[in-house]
């Protein structure tokens, strides 16, 4: 076993704190990545707070990751000793199932989606994630990341830029769409530069006044503050497209009025509460609500292609490890610009 050290919470109500715990051995078809950044995702904190279910403590979260491979299996050829790699939110899946086959991982149809953190491996052990300094990891699911981009904004990509990038692409969203992005957070400030690149016009959909300058500065067009009536009154069937970014209960009917005949509203946020929908938002103009998980490796990997040919990284703070609890708070209080993501050398 790898002696490796990290952050980790001991119960639903603990603050993250020092922990060192053990890897597997770098096997046949592993890759050894020393963790150079880890961006920190409210995935993390929904799951340390075990807001979705039950977590399995004590949890290393993290599922960011960009770092160097120290260390490769007899097996793989596509990496080497020296490489910068990326990992996102998932270390394994069977592999051969018909969704695994079509890149599509993180729904193996054997149930078999090995997450980052917080899950079992297929051997049984807990997966330990990216706020540590060091990760081993089946080679399908580690990520070829470009030395052209500053190393601390490629990290978020791993998990808000494919997050967002997977559904604009479904949906083909680009020139001549109205896109609406709702929620200025790390998944937030992604799906704007995206759909910015894409060509569409842009609408930040926010409940921070203080955040329209910053929503400009990205590339949306418009800025509306969501909680003043006035403005929201001028977007009744306004979009074609929104991407829903909110952690939090929200109300989804106020926002599915504001697309316009067959528009899509695309949720990415996964509050812990059931969503509340009226049929009639729906029915009215044959509007269509669906969600998006993730994305796939190998749409993982066009991502961060399409990242280093157009210069496009995430807008981060970096902190100090032991400054992650403060960061947590700060995100409670939609108080990030626009991601944090751990410095792994002040581990
Ligand atoms: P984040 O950085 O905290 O951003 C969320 C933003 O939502 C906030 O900055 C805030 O923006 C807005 N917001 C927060 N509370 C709100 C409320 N009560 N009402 C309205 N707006 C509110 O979070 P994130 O890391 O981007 O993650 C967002 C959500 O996506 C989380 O639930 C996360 O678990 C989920 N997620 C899903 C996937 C997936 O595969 N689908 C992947 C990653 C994350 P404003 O200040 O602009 O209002
Ligand atoms: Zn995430």
């Amino acid at each position: 076993m790898l002696n490796a050290k990290g952050y980790a919470a001991h119960s639903q109500t603990d603050a993250l704190q020092p922990w060192d715990f053990e890897r597997r051995d770098v096997g046949a078809d592993d890759v050894l990545i020393d963790i150079l950044y880890c961006g920190i995702c409210h995935s993390d904190i929904h799951q340390v707070r075990s807001e979705w279910g039950p977590a399995i403590y004590p949890i290393v979260p993290g599922h960011e990751i960009v770092g160097r491979i120290s260390a490769v299996g007899a097996n793989v050829s596509r990496f080497k000793v020296g490489q910068l790699a990326g990992i996102g939110c998932m270390v394994n899946s069977c592999q051969h199932c018909d969704s695994c086959n079509h890149g599509q991982e993180q729904f193996c149809d054997n149930k078999q989606t090995v997450w980052t953190y917080n899950a079992r491996d297929k051997d049984g052990s807990v997966t330990y994630g990216g706020y540590s300094n060091k990760i081993v990891c089946d080679q399908h699911f580690v990520l070829h990341v470009s030395g052209k981009l500053d190393l601390k904004g490629v990290a978020p990509l791993l998990c808000a830029g494919i997050t967002t990038y997977s559904p604009l692409r479904k949906w083909k969203v680009g020139k001549g769409h109205k896109v609406g992005v709702l929620g200025l957070g790390g998944l937030g400030h992604m799906a704007v530069k995206f759909a910015v690149s894409f060509g569409a016009e842009v609408t930040m959909l926010s409940t921070s006044p203080s955040k329209e300058a910053d929503a400009k500065r990205l590339g949306a067009h418009k800025f509306v503050l969501t909680k003043d009536p006035e403005q929201v009154k001028n977007l009744d069937r306004y979009f074609d497209f929104i991407i829903d970014t909110v952690s939090a209960p929200h109300d989804y009917n106020m926002y599915l009025q504001m697309l316009r005949t067959n528009g899509v509203q695309i949720c990415v946020g996964l509050p812990p509460e059931p969503l509340k929908i009226a049929g009639g938002s729906l029915m009215r103009g044959n509007r269509v609500l669906t969600a998006s998980s993730i994305g796939g490796i190998p749409e993982t990997q066009e991502m961060l292609d399409y990242c280093a040919e157009h210069q496009i990284v995430s807008d981060i703070e970096l902190i100090n490890i032991k400054d992650v609890n403060t960061a947590y708070e700060r995100v409670l209080k939609s108080d990030v610009k626009y991601r944090f993501v751990i410095d792994l050398a002040t581990l």
